[in-house]
């Protein structure tokens, strides 16, 4: 991957439309900052290389370098990644309650990694209004405020460099799976700078299909409904095909194919659906109410499992074949559709429809 500067992120990926405001590029310089659920670029300063190109997800990241140094093992082919075991996985009976997406699973695990001291802080999203926010949650009560998830996409890596002066020694990650991607190039210090310091001791990351766009989604929803009541949201797995907006004395629901209007054009392509560079990976469990989907990928992963299993944090159960099948299939065509996205836009490269080939180049995006 040839390592450009602030002009290439801006002509390839912000000016294309195609960012999708992972905050990885966000806080590092006095010039480029995430406001309002943007990325704004104050200044375009005249470095030939800079961390914010080489840590955004959307340019060439190197997919196989990453997963060798972290996994010590390469890209393969399956579509949801290498892992070491996949499960359905709930709350546990010794888990707090707490308003969570499915069984939370994922707030159940950051919350018992602290407890445990793997980690000091977790790096969450949380809300102002309905808008998401990076939060750094160093307490149970944060993490269980941040629970649920919000649909709309938010600069969560933007917190990164004010975290690396907070004092955080151990720090834990949750996010989809391009602010996962954008975490593990992070974590890579491309740029070799010698006062680098990996904080991140453990990421979450979570499964993703697409994010949306804060000002379009709100302006919709203010049309037709009272956002200042809205609770939380909920995408139940397909056949749904709607979103079900939770309010404080009614339920609103609205049909998938209208919302869709305002995902980011930045996901669609966007090849990862399973977060795969992440320690554990979760999602929802198609059919299974309060049921979630479990991928541990790291040996630190498995080991945060098997403790918090064997404490009562969560419980784990296997997965059902029909389950496995689906979200393999589901994977596969997210890497198709995103092939097919970077061909129409003249950004596909030979390697993207290999992207696992042991031997070829690899790049979430084809841009090399
Ligand atoms: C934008 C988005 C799209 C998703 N699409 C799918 C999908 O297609 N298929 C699927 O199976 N699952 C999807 N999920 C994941 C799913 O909604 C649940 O997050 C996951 O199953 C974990 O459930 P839980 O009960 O364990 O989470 P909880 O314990 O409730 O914890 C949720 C965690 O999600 C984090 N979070 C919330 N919103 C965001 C955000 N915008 N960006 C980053 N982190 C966030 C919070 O920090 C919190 O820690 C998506 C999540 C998001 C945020
Ligand atoms: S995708 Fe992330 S790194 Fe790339 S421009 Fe957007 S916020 Fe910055
Ligand atoms: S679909 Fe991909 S690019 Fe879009 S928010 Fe999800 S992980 Fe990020």
């Amino acid at each position: 991957m040839t390592l450009l500067g602030p002009e290439e992120l801006s002509q390839q990926v912000l000016d294309k439309g195609l960012c999708t405001l992972c905050g990885a590029c966000a806080n590092l310089c006095p010039y480029i900052k995430a406001h309002n659920n943007k990325i704004i670029t104050l200044f375009t300063c005249d470095r030939t290389q800079g961390r914010c190109y080489a840590h955004c997800p959307k340019v060439g990241i190197p997919l196989k370098n990453i997963s060798q140094s972290y996994k010590a093992q390469s890209y393969t082919e399956n579509p949801i990644g290498k892992f070491i075991k996949i499960v359905k996985a709930k709350k546990g009976r010794n888990a707090s309650e707490g308003n969570f997406q499915n069984s939370g699973v994922v707030s159940s695990l950051i919350i018992f990694a602290m407890e445990k001291e793997l980690i000091d802080a977790a790096l969450l999203t949380g809300t102002q209004g309905i808008k998401p926010v990076p939060v750094l949650a160093r307490d149970k009560d944060s993490v269980l405020e941040c629970a649920g998830s919000k649909y709309i996409a938010s600069p969560v890596l933007s917190m990164m460099a004010e975290i690396s002066d907070s004092g955080v020694e151990k720090l834990g990650v949750v996010g989809t799976p391009c602010q996962i991607t954008a975490l593990s190039q992070m974590r890579q210090n491309p740029l070799e700078l010698d006062d680098f310091k990996d904080h991140t001791t453990l990421s979450i990351g979570l499964f993703c299909t697409w994010a949306l766009d804060s000002e379009k989604f709100i302006q919709y929803l203010s049309k037709r409904t009272d956002i200042s009541s809205i609770q939380s949201m909920d995408i139940p797995p397909p056949p749904a095909e709607e979103l079900i907006v939770k309010l404080e004395n009614s339920v609103k629901k609205f049909p998938l194919q209208e919302i869709r209007k305002f995902k980011l054009p930045g996901c669609e392509i966007c090849a990862d659906m399973t977060s795969e560079l992440s320690d554990i990976s979760v999602g929802a469990l198609e059919g299974f109410d309060g049921w979630n989907t479990l991928i541990i990928r790291s040996k630190k992963g498995e080991r945060l499992v098997n403790e918090a299993v064997e404490q009562n944090y969560i419980e784990i159960g296997s997965l059902p074949d029909r389950c496995f099948d689906n979200l393999l299939k589901g994977a596969g065509n997210k890497k198709k559709q995103a092939a097919q996205k970077c061909r129409e836009l003249g950004m596909l490269d030979d390697d993207f429809n290999k992207p696992a080939s042991l031997n070829g180049r690899q790049t979430i995006t084809g841009i090399a």
